[in-house]
């Protein structure tokens, strides 16, 4: 296993090895790479499947959907977070995020563009929750674990805008 530093000098663990996973962690990585099944991805191919796991233990999957006008492509983190918010489930925990080509396996683990990443911490101030971002390649050889404040630090969000966080936990 190597440790790295991320941005935040916080020690942050690349892990070779999926066996070194929580039980937890495995089973959301493994939804995240069974939505990597259902991504719609005609135009870059490359597939991306995302999990969520709330505090109470529930996981809500979302795979990336692409448009013809590449626009309006919504990514596979910020459809699992829509999902979840259509059942009234805000209360996000962990995410992780598996990739794949559609014609071979990524070999490299892949982080969440900028728009999941401020997504994310809209949704890490609702709960007060540092959400624990697990990121994986498809072989699940290479599996980054991280937080949202790692890869956003001094992030904006609804609590600087006065936002009553607490009105919005379901
Ligand atoms: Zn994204």
């Amino acid at each position: 296993m190597n440790k790295i530093l991320s941005d935040s000098g916080k020690v942050t663990r690349y892990i070779e090895d999926y066996g070194l996973l929580t039980a937890a962690q495995k089973e959301l990585v493994d939804a995240a790479a069974e939505a990597t099944k259902n991504a719609f991805a005609p135009h870059s191919h490359f597939l991306v499947g995302a999990a969520i796991k709330t505090k109470a233990g529930l996981i809500v999957p979302g795979s990336n959907y692409e448009s013809s006008s590449y626009g309006l492509t919504i990514c596979a983190e910020r459809a699992a977070i829509f999902d979840a918010n259509n059942h009234k489930i805000r209360d996000l925990e962990m995410i992780a995020i598996v990739t794949a080509f559609e014609d071979r396996p990524t070999e490299e683990p892949s982080f969440s563009c900028g728009a999941c990443r401020q997504l994310i911490y809209d949704a890490s101030q609702i709960y007060g929750t540092n959400i624990g971002i697990i990121t994986s390649n498809t072989s699940k050889s290479k599996i980054f674990i991280a937080t949202i404040r790692d890869l956003m630090p001094w992030g904006f969000g609804p609590v600087d805008l006065g936002v009553d966080v607490k009105k919005y936990r379901t």
